[in-house]
């Protein structure tokens, strides 16, 4: 098989998942651990493919959610706060569902309910982070030392192993789809925070343009788009505000 023609044929960049929507999403504790139960289902499960264009909101935004978790949480679903919980909703209201790991799925076997584990969700969002900061530091050179491995100076090699690990660690399968001619066939990630590593793990093979930036102004992750790539949706709005107010800076330490 000419591997060439392979790479080309195929939506390498391209990841599908099963995803559960639902209009309302609650914490609730079962059997002695918090989930994030959905309720009112708008449809049934469906396959979502999310292609090259849009790539990166689900990575974007689930970076972001992390930054926005009060810190400490990995390891700790205890120390979730109500606003976290709201947070996490917020998110799973506007993409899906985003674990659907065979262990959550005993509350549906039990309880005929719908969601995931609250800790298994920080963690795993946690794992995707880590791999983000060990991507700046590696590909971006990152200088912020907000970022743990540049604030401990470890070196690039040593992150590109701890990179290596974590990626290692990825669960894509290969699903054929026989409907078209010639037969094609999904990368099927088991939900949608798999789909935000897959898309990470392709930013780390991209060379030169990335699909995630980093904002100039306040640090955080945000979707690069052809108009916009320096900063984040939030500081695009204050963007004037913010050059005004250095003007004026700049204007009073000259007097
Ligand atoms: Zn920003």
């Amino acid at each position: 098989m000419n591997t060439d023609l392979f790479v080309d044929a195929h939506p390498t960049q391209c990841f599908s998942c099963i995803v559960n929507n639902c209009s309302e999403y609650k914490s609730e504790v079962i059997d002695n651990q918090l989930f994030i139960v959905g309720t009112k289902p708008k449809e049934d499960k469906k396959l979502c493919t999310f292609k090259r264009t849009d790539r990166t909101n689900i990575l974007s935004s689930l970076l972001l959610l992390y930054e926005q978790l009060t810190d400490g949480v990995y390891g700790h679903p205890e120390k979730l706060t109500g606003a976290d919980i709201e947070r996490i909703c917020k998110w799973c209201i506007a993409y899906g569902m985003p674990a659907e790991a065979s262990g959550d799925a005993d509350i549906w076997m039990k309880y005929g309910k719908v969601g995931f584990l609250a800790s298994s969700f920080v963690n795993r969002l946690h794992d995707i982070y880590t791999c983000y900061l060990l991507w700046r530091k590696v590909y971006l050179h990152d200088t912020d030392i907000r970022n743990f491995y540049v604030e401990k100076n470890i070196s690039d090699e040593q992150c590109i192993e701890f990179l290596k690990f974590h990626m290692m660690q990825l669960n894509i399968k290969l699903a054929p789809d026989f409907s078209v001619s010639p037969p094609t066939f999904f990368l099927m990630c088991d939900d949608l925070l798999e789909v935000a590593k897959a898309q990470l793990f392709f930013e780390c093979m991209s060379t030169d343009s990335y699909s995630v930036g980093v904002c100039v102004a306040c640090g955080a992750p945000f979707p690069k788009k052809r108009k916009n790539n320096t900063l984040c949706e939030a500081c695009q709005k204050t963007k004037y505000q913010r050059s005004r107010e250095k003007q004026r800076m700049l204007k009073s330490s000259e007097q």
